[in-house]
């Protein structure tokens, strides 16, 4: 179902090269302190500039929508206004759209309302643009699990039984989110390097990173109550890129048998802008075919995967620039974003507003498609090979890594801006 706002035709006042990937097509929402003063609201990009949602609602531009007693924009996060429900967004972008196009002169020819209300991206500070509540990692990449599983247990049980029945997941850390371009410093912790031996304490000698993508949750359910999956994309905000960093080491000792911990809780990079997913509805695809069918409850027509183009680039302290290690794809993911929020609530439990829930490491079916150091380089056995003759297993300090991700839409592009993070030492004392 795709609406007007997606139109290829639509044009901004405002210069946007058709690579951009901030096109009046898009339009994320992101948190930013402009530099006239100190107190951070909800904004949304617009090629090289971004737009002050609280200002304007200040000033009159919602009231059609009857927002300015809500303020939902003047906000140190997006929670707020994710909370309204899926028809304030659309109206809310609708609204946006129209004072941006090239045809309306409501914003285009107010040059005071423009000084105000419109900065250059680069004169601004940006913010993690929401309160994560909670934190879920999924693991739905069919390929990923083969990879890991067949590493570990072998090809012949690299699946475990559930695996092709529900969306494997686990409860991450929501107080380590952060946003892009803040480093991360390497985890120590608890490993047993000799299966033979006492395990030993000291920095993680194999960190990783984790492509994947995250979807913000908007209006939740209440306790005891869950979400159908014929309703579940009305819950589902928008899309960031998420690197859930981990260390292998930390979480193959800890994990047996409660799960992910200390290995994974340490940092997880978000991007910092929020795609809509009305700006993705034209980029719905099939996914791959679910064999064996789904129980009902995970059930519903029509597509549900994404074709969203996604890269990693690795820098390290000697590369003069980033290189690319790795080329994927969302429409990879075995299980979709409504099947994991229909899962993840049938039991009763409540979803709110900034929950995040990542979809685990998106890995396609070929070796340059994988999507984490330990399957790139087959656990150390296949080192990754870099311009001027380096090699990488696992990152090493100072490395630089970088995800990219966008949907190519008929002469225009929606974009993710980067998900970044350099890895600073370990301070183990
Ligand atoms: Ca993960």
């Amino acid at each position: 179902m795709t609406d007007s706002t997606t139109d290829p035709a639509l044009s901004s006042f405002l210069d946007v090269d058709a690579d951009h990937p901030f096109p009046i097509q898009n339009l994320p929402y992101g948190v930013f302190t402009p530099p006239n003063t100190t107190v951070p609201r909800v904004g949304v990009a617009i090629g090289d500039h971004v737009l002050d949602l609280a200002l304007l609602n200040e000033e009159g531009a919602f009231d059609t929508l009857n927002l300015r007693n809500v303020r939902p924009f003047a906000q140190p996060s997006l929670n707020e206004f994710m909370a309204l429900g899926a028809e304030a967004w659309a109206a809310v972008r609708e609204q946006i759209q129209t004072l941006l196009r090239a045809d309306t002169d409501e914003l285009r020819d107010d040059a005071s309302l423009r000084e105000r209300a419109l900065w250059p991206r680069e004169d601004v500070a940006l913010h993690l643009p929401v309160e994560v509540g909670d934190y879920t990692d999924f693991y739905s990449s069919k390929q990923h699990a083969t990879n890991v599983g067949t590493m570990f247990r072998g090809a012949e049980n690299a699946l475990k039984d559930n695996w092709v029945h529900l969306p494997v997941g686990y409860h991450g850390r929501a107080s380590s989110v952060i946003l892009s371009g803040q480093d991360v410093r390497r985890p120590c912790g608890q490993t047993r390097p000799d299966d033979d031996a006492p395990p030993v304490f000291g920095p993680s000698k194999l960190l990783d990173f984790e492509l994947e993508t995250g979807f913000f949750v908007g209006d939740g359910n209440a306790l005891g109550t869950s979400i159908p999956i014929d309703t579940a994309d009305e819950h589902i905000f928008g899309m960031v890129l998420v690197n859930d960093w981990s260390a292998r080491d930390i979480q193959g000792w800890e994990y047996d048998p409660l799960g992910p911990f200390l290995g994974k809780s340490f940092a997880t990079t978000i991007s910092p802008w929020v795609v809509p997913m009305a700006a993705l509805e034209p980029f719905r695809t099939a996914g791959p075919t679910q064999e064996p069918e789904p129980l009902d409850y995970l059930q519903a027509e029509g597509d549900a995967a994404y074709d969203i183009t996604l890269e990693v680039d690795l820098q390290t302290p000697s590369m003069a620039e980033p290189h690319t290690i790795c080329r994927s794809n969302t429409k990879h993911l075995y299980w979709t974003m409504r099947q994991q929020l229909a899962h993840h609530t049938i039991n009763g439990c409540n979803a709110r507003p900034g929950d995040l829930m990542a979809s685990g490491t998106i890995s396609g079916p070929t070796e340059d498609s994988y999507g984490s150091m330990l399957e790139l380089s087959w656990r150390g056995e296949n080192p990754v090979a870099l311009p001027g003759d380096e090699t990488r297993s696992f990152l090493e300090d100072g490395d630089r890594v970088v995800l990219r991700g966008y949907a190519q839409g008929d002469g225009y592009r929606v974009g993710f801006g980067p998900a970044e993070g350099t890895v600073l030492p370990a301070t183990c004392t």
